[in-house]
């Protein structure tokens, strides 16, 4: 006997794609318009001001119609030339990923190698950098955020490693999983690429993605030798809208300018970043208290590293986090994420980014703390006042 369909609206608690408040939903849903009109270009340059204002960059902003996947290959077909080394920094399975598509596309990928609980030692990365007198290594590339574990790691360490050694590698940031929801500067840190996509922190549907780039980083496009054609930002430049070869996903670009307005000016950039380090405090309270009588626990265990928008929760041995995510969904109708790549099975993540508040996250925890419980898993019951205690502080 098939089960009811459940009722009420379904909690999405995936670490991206996120909640996409109505009022984005309804602006993307905009009647199509001839994207050479000046009426569009005014709200496309609108959105890319804005978007600038949230990588914090006086740069340049390239645009791809594609998920994240595209924004990672457009910042190594423009900048690198086959053969070129890349040191990509070990976080997790996304930095592993970009590490596979960089070897696919022909380059050298060295990868300064971490424990995935604590992250990278930026000891390591200086050593790293320090070692390469000859300048091989031609890109550092790092994930800020990474959502298959749960960390950030800190850009601003990442360029003072670079600095300190004066290596003049490009740095490529991806920020798929922070911008919107941490704090990213891409000028002040000096990174050449930020690589975002629009179905996280900016809370759009999934299918645009960006890359701010540095002058530094334009002036290496020049000599860079990978294939390229619809990434190429040399063609995009000559395009009136200095991006897109192809037809330009207009609404996207309304609900940007909605999410836009929603950030900036109904909530301010600061109190975005404010309302995740607030949700995240509660999140990791309830895990760390369910955490005792041998119950799941934090996946990240450097205090320094834990990430604002995504929470990965280690299972106890012997349980297994998809059953769990299982029972979660087709009996509560709550959507967690998986664990990636090696960590399959062992974790399951609560996403807490983009359009979210108190009431959404409580009601997650406690759905996460009653199919802890029908699912059998050993834990310490309370996390939901855990949470309780940690948003009235
Ligand atoms: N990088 C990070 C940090 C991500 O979280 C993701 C997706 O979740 C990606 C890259 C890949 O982006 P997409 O799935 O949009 O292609």
């Amino acid at each position: 006997q098939t089960p009811p369909k459940p009722r009420g609206r379904q909690f999405f608690a995936n670490p991206g794609p996120t909640n996409i408040p109505d009022s984005v939903l309804l602006a993307t849903a905009h009647h199509t318009v001839d994207f050479n009109d000046p009426a569009f270009a005014e709200v496309y340059w609108a959105c890319i001001a804005g978007l600038k204002r949230v990588l914090k960059t006086g740069q340049e902003v390239f645009l791809y119609t594609g998920s994240g996947h595209a924004a990672w290959e457009a910042s190594l077909v423009n900048l690198l030339s086959p053969g070129d080394v890349i040191l990509i920094l070990e976080s997790g399975h996304f930095s592993q990923s970009w590490g596979r598509m960089a070897k696919d596309l022909g380059l050298e990928v060295r990868t300064v190698a971490a424990d995935w609980r604590r992250g990278v030692e930026i000891a390591d990365l200086q050593a790293a950098l320090a070692a390469d007198r000859e300048h091989a290594i031609k890109a550092v590339g790092v994930v800020h955020n990474e959502t298959s574990t749960g960390m950030m790691i800190p850009l601003p360490e990442v360029r003072a490693a670079l600095d300190a050694t004066g290596h003049p590698a490009l740095l490529l940031a991806d920020t798929i999983s922070s911008l919107g929801s941490l704090d990213f500067r891409m000028d002040e840190w000096g990174v050449d690429a930020a690589v975002g996509g629009s179905q996280k922190g900016l809370m759009l549907p999934t299918g645009l993605s960006f890359t701010g780039v540095s002058r530094k980083a334009l002036k290496a496009h020049e000599t860079a030798r990978l294939p390229k054609h619809y990434f190429n930002w040399g063609a995009m430049m000559q395009r009136p809208l200095k991006s897109f070869l192809g037809t330009v996903p207009t609404s996207f670009f309304f609900g940007l300018q909605e999410s836009l307005r929603l950030m900036e000016q109904e909530e301010g950039l600061d109190n975005v970043l404010a309302r995740h380090t607030r949700l995240a405090r509660a999140v990791r309270a309830a895990v760390q208290h369910w955490s005792g009588n041998n119950g799941p626990q934090l996946f990240c265990t450097n205090p320094a590293r834990m990430s604002d928008s995504v929470t990965a929760v280690l299972m106890p041995e012997g349980h297994d986090a998809d059953a769990l995510r299982r029972v979660a969904m087709q009996r509560f109708n709550l959507s967690l994420g998986g664990g990636l790549g090696p960590l399959g099975g062992r974790l399951f993540r609560i996403g807490h980014l983009g359009d979210l508040n108190e009431p959404m996250i409580l009601g997650t925890l406690a759905t996460v703390e009653l199919a802890i419980k029908v699912g059998g898993v050993p834990h310490q019951p309370g996390g939901v006042d855990a949470a309780l205690a940690s948003l009235a502080a």
